[in-house]
């Protein structure tokens, strides 16, 4: 089978050697987890509990609202506490629920039977289990399992790619899950197949992930129903963003403003996968995630089973903690790359958060923003092709309707062309700032129109 190489991208230091390959480690049960409300894009679910209910590990607090929408569980056994207002990972304060532990032990909530022969099942009661799963995508924006799941009607899609590449840097969360639990990624994998209705399944993973390469082509032998092809990609940045893989595994091309459904493909995240196994074969909500915590000043970095709602100060004293010696600059959610900055130890992990990365002072990169020397080298990386100098300028004088037609919502956010430039532009960041505010005023323009 064909590799392709898609154009632009870089190597950056991986820094995996941190945390791959060290045994699994769960966190200790913790006095009370604050479980975010709105951990996905589209409409926060609606409370369904109310202060002082008793609720078991993995009962429904919230209920998915219209739209891109999943519901929420109980991370653990015990009450309903307090609404309350917390840091959120992506900035600003975001309304969260306390569930206080009762310190017994942990039981699960029964309300989802496992579905064990999920070959026989209906589609449309395995598409509900993985809505009422809670299942989204595990990294980025969190998208809703089920959507993507559900294609329209006209959309012909013959071909499930299943991400396994794990391109960021320091990141080996789903390194680990492939390494430890390959079958359930792709029985995991086999039921998104089902309701598809299709056969094809690829899993494409990066070549400096040997165990997971390996431990996957095993556990593919005997899936019957589906013909699983594992494939070894080039480690290159951003090898596993969408468009990327599409192009890598099947060389078709997801243009501007598509889909990656508009070539027929459909691709999930290993970690819904298993997240997806487990909703359907043990009838377990999405209630728990593994992360990478990590970087130079952590004392004992790996990978950790982490109940959603636990803050990032219980996390970091569960790793360890920072070595004495250490002068933390930065902690990030999420990979360097496209990861996001914390600046409170409140934060709780939510369902999208697969690493926590500290760094040290001295590892910070600076994008101090020089005047553009115009040098091309942006340009050149960019996998998306963008003009991304001209864009950068017209996004920093708030030009937004140059940005508009220069392709500015294409942008993967990817942080290439920041990192590859000499003025130390901070390209990436005049980026977000533009999507923000035209995803804003495209809000307000319909809003306008009702
Ligand atoms: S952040 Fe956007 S503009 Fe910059 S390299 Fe990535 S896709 Fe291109
Ligand atoms: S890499 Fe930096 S300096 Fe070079 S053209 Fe792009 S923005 Fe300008």
């Amino acid at each position: 089978m064909k590799i392709y190489n898609f154009k632009g991208g870089f190597h950056p230091a991986d820094h995996k050697e941190l945390s791959a390959g060290k045994k699994e480690r769960e966190l200790p049960l913790l006095p009370k987890y604050t479980v975010i409300l709105r951990q996905n894009v589209g409409s926060a679910p609606e409370l369904c509990v109310k202060k002082g209910d008793i609720v078991k590990k993995g009962t429904l607090i919230a209920k998915e609202g219209a739209g891109l929408s999943v519901p929420l569980h109980s991370p653990v056994s015990g009450r309903v506490g307090d609404t309350v207002l917390v840091p959120g990972p992506n900035a600003g304060m975001v309304e969260a629920v306390e569930i206080l532990t009762d310190r017994e032990e942990q039981v699960w909530d029964t309300s989802l039977p496992p579905i064990p022969d999920w070959r026989d099942t209906p589609v449309k009661i395995l598409k509900q289990r993985i809505l009422d799963g809670g299942v989204t995508g595990m990294g980025g924006a969190a998208f809703p399992t089920h959507i993507k799941l559900s294609p329209p009607p006209e959309k012909i899609v013959d071909t499930l790619i299943l991400n396994g590449a794990e391109c960021e840097p320091y990141l080996t969360s789903d390194d680990t899950l492939m390494r430890n639990h390959a079958r359930a990624v792709l029985v995991g994998g086999a039921i998104c197949a089902k309701i598809l209705g299709i056969t094809e399944i690829y899993v494409g993973i990066e070549e400096n992930k040997p165990e997971a390469i390996q431990s996957v082509e095993q556990a593919s032998w005997g899936i019957p129903g589906v013909n699983i092809t594992v494939k070894a990609l080039p480690v290159k940045y951003p090898q596993g963003g969408e468009k990327q893989l599409i192009y890598a595994l099947t060389g078709r091309k997801v243009i501007v403003g598509a889909l990656p459904m508009d070539v027929g493909c459909v691709v999930i995240n290993v970690g819904s996968c298993y997240a997806i196994w487990d909703a359907v074969l043990n009838g377990h909500p999405l209630v728990e995630r593994i992360t990478t915590v990590t970087g130079t000043p952590v004392v004992d970095p790996g990978n950790y089973w982490i109940p959603i709602g636990a803050p990032l100060s219980a996390v970091l004293e569960n790793a360890g903690g920072v070595k004495a010696d250490s002068r933390t600059g930065k902690i990030i959610f999420g990979g360097p790359m496209m990861g996001f900055a914390q600046y409170s130890l409140d934060v709780p992990v939510s369902k999208n958060t697969s690493g926590i990365l500290l760094l040290e002072e001295s590892e910070v990169a600076q994008f101090t923003g020089g005047p553009c020397l115009s040098c091309g080298r942006c340009v050149e990386h960019c996998p998306m092709q963008l003009p991304v100098s001209t864009l950068s300028k017209a996004c920093k004088n708030e030009r937004y309707d140059i940005a508009l037609q220069k392709h500015v919502l294409a942008c993967l956010e990817c942080g290439v062309c920041s990192s590859v430039c000499p003025a130390r532009r901070p390209n990436v960041q005049h980026f977000r700032k533009a999507k923000t505010e035209l995803k804003e005023l495209s809000w307000k323009e319909k809003n306008k129109q009702k």
